[in-house]
């Protein structure tokens, strides 16, 4: 077996401390507030000729108002692909600024709005573009192969962006032609994608703060009370977690696999926001969230994304109704920036049309 690159020992660690990641709570409204808060979110879309395109993680409300009002619901992937190709000259994206700046990238003439642009990623965060241009600049005989959840910046540094929906197969294609690769920004990911692969990989050291929460401890005594569950992880885990999945994939791959497995309860290794999806598309089964408990855990170990969090009903409301604050949240990409990060982001969508 080649022996394969690991940068990452001897990068700084860019994941984000406790301290660095916002406490956002639950907002919880009255039923009278929030129907009538998303009639008026479902008026405005269609007077304004406006589509919402949501995450599997955002609020259940506005997963649904989405579907409702001919937008859409999915992985980050779908989101960017729905988005160009939809005929509505403004969108409204639910979830985090990654998703808004790669709508923006790929639609230059649409604008973009999020309910709020304070809605960050701790991969995002965690991969700064000047350090990772040092980085590239240090490896120019490696394929930069970033994720998806990057900056417009570190985008136009790359070959290629992958979502974790097309990751494994890019990588698999990408060595198959003898590339090696430098990857970007989540250690996890990478490394799950190493491991399966066998590609040179050199890593970058992000990771998500949500699902590096999981633990692998508390999962194997979680599985022994419900033995017959399947559990299904994301390759952003820790590789602990991920070696007891029966499943390991996107959020896309995680909620076609719980309608197709026959099992009728499931442990569930992401973001708890895909529950809304998972409980409604299959009524019959159970859905447990898997343990962020045990050694390491802090408060913030709740398998919910405080920025997917600030995603709330009065946000959509406030940036569809009130002009001054819609100005605010509309993501804004220098065309140059736009048009350099574009060209990894055709490519993975290319490749995955193939
Ligand atoms: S769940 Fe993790 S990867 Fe997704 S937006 Fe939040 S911090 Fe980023």
């Amino acid at each position: 077996m080649p022996k394969l690159s690991s940068k990452i020992d001897t990068l700084p660690d860019y994941s984000l401390a406790p301290e660095d990641v916002p406490l956002v709570g639950s907002l919880v409204l009255e039923d009278a507030e929030r129907e009538r808060l998303k009639s008026r979110i479902a008026e405005s879309l269609q007077r304004q000729g406006m589509a919402l395109v949501a995450h599997y993680y955002v609020d259940g409300d506005i997963q649904d108002l989405a579907e409702q009002t001919g937008g859409c619901v999915s992985d980050s992937l779908e989101m960017a692909r729905f988005g160009r190709d939809h005929s509505a000259e403004q969108l409204v994206v639910a979830g985090v600024r990654f998703m808004g700046e790669t709508a923006k990238i790929l639609s230059p003439e649409k604008r973009i709005f999020m309910p709020t642009l304070e809605a960050e990623c701790s991969l995002d965060l965690g991969c700064p573009p000047d350090a990772f241009a040092e980085f590239t600049a240090q490896h120019p005989d490696r394929t930069v192969v970033v994720y998806a959840n990057t900056s417009a910046q570190v985008k136009a540094l790359a070959d290629w962006v992958v979502t974790s929906s097309c990751a494994l197969d890019i990588v698999s294609s990408l060595k198959a032609k003898g590339e090696k690769i430098l990857w970007a920004p989540d250690k996890h990911l990478g490394r799950y994608i190493q491991a399966q692969t066998q590609a040179d990989m050199l890593l970058w050291s992000g990771a998500c703060i949500v699902h590096e929460e999981f633990k692998s401890k508390a999962l194997e005594d979680l599985r022994k009370v419900y033995p017959n569950a399947g559990v299904l992880v994301h390759p952003e885990s820790p590789s602990s977690v991920i070696a007891s999945a029966d499943v390991v994939g996107s959020t896309k791959a995680i909620v076609d696999a719980a309608a197709s497995m026959s099992n009728d309860t499931f442990i569930v290794a992401t973001d708890r926001g895909i529950f809304h999806k998972l409980r409604q598309q299959n009524p019959s089964k159970t859905f447990i969230e898997a343990p962020t408990a045990g050694d390491g855990a802090t408060c913030r170990s709740c398998a919910h994304c405080p920025w997917m969090a600030m995603n709330e009903l009065r946000a959509l409301d406030r940036v569809l109704s009130d002009a001054e604050y819609r100005n605010q949240c509309e993501i804004r990409v220098d065309p140059a920036l736009g048009r350099r990060a574009q060209l990894p982001l055709d490519r993975m969508l290319a490749f995955q049309a193939r």
